[in-house]
């Protein structure tokens, strides 16, 4: 992607060197009696495109609303971009983060969810240049110009004025996109984002991000049920089975040559 694209960087990535991401250190996550996620380790490097896959309730939407500070995991550490999520230094001593700190290292993430969720009083452009006015304090005219040139790269630059109920499900999950861009985020996370469309939207929404993927060096955490986009998109996949990574491997290997037998019995039923 050129220099004066919409996803061009004002501020240094340090995504595109190859450096760790996200990392999750011996993560724990319980819902009362059942242990959801199992001392996780699991790391994601800069610029790749990981996919999370296996059985419902594995707990992959688990991680990522971790990611989105939506829930706290009850042990073990979160970093994104060199810093704790969870965690906070203070005099040399790591103390649970203050809301404050978990702001700002959040700004580094962006998470498109499977329903969507605009805000339906707001216009398509209003959608998007709200977080980067208000969280970033970018100004107002420059806010709509990255929203344009946004909507331009999701296929809608003629629905800035168009409320979110006067969209298809698929042209509302692309203003969607384009509202996680908007704050220029280290990382993307995407939650089954085509699961709530009608199947005849689906492939405009994959094509999108199939798009970012391939022209951008954005780092994306997909959580999804497709698996030829999984296949085309990902560095790197993670098959998950009772909240542990049981394989993991480029897609090609995955899809085609898994180890693990619960692998291939979950491959078996979705393919
Ligand atoms: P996946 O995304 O792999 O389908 P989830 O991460 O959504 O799995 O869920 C993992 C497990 O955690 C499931 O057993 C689910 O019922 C449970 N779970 C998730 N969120 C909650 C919650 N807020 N309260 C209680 N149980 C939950």
């Amino acid at each position: 992607m050129s220099a004066d694209t919409p996803l061009s960087k004002e501020r240094p990535n340090p995504a595109v060197d190859g450096s760790e991401l996200i990392r999750f250190d011996r993560v724990v996550k319980r819902f009362g009696a059942n242990t959801v996620l199992d001392e996780l380790d699991f790391s994601v490097a800069s610029g790749k495109h990981v996919t999370l896959i296996g059985p419902s309730g594995s707990g992959k939407t688990t991680i990522l609303r971790l990611l989105m500070t939506l829930i706290k995991p009850d042990e073990g550490t979160i970093k994104v971009g060199g810093a704790y999520l969870t965690h906070e230094e203070k005099n040399g001593r790591l103390v649970p983060a203050g809301e404050k700190h978990v702001r700002e290292v959040r700004k580094n993430i962006g998470m498109v969810f499977q329903q969507f969720n605009l805000f339906p009083n707001m216009k398509v452009l209003r959608n998007i240049t709200e977080a980067p006015v208000t969280v970033l304090g970018l100004p107002k005219d420059e806010a709509e110009q990255r929203a344009r040139d946004l909507l331009d790269l999701v296929g809608l630059g003629d629905k800035c004025d168009a409320y979110p109920t006067q969209l298809s499900g698929g042209q509302q999950q692309r203003v969607a996109i384009a509202r996680a861009l908007a704050m220029r985020p280290q990382v993307l996370l995407l939650d089954e984002v085509t699961s709530a469309l009608d199947p005849e939207l689906v492939a405009g929404v994959l094509d999108v991000l199939r798009d970012i993927a391939h022209t951008t060096d954005i780092t994306m955490l997909c959580v999804t049920h497709e698996m030829n986009f999984a296949r085309d998109i990902s560095d790197q996949v993670l098959m998950f089975d009772a909240g542990r990574v049981i394989e993991s491997g480029p897609p090609e290997k995955i899809f085609s040559d898994p180890e693990h037998e619960r692998t291939r019995e979950f491959l078996s039923a979705v393919l």
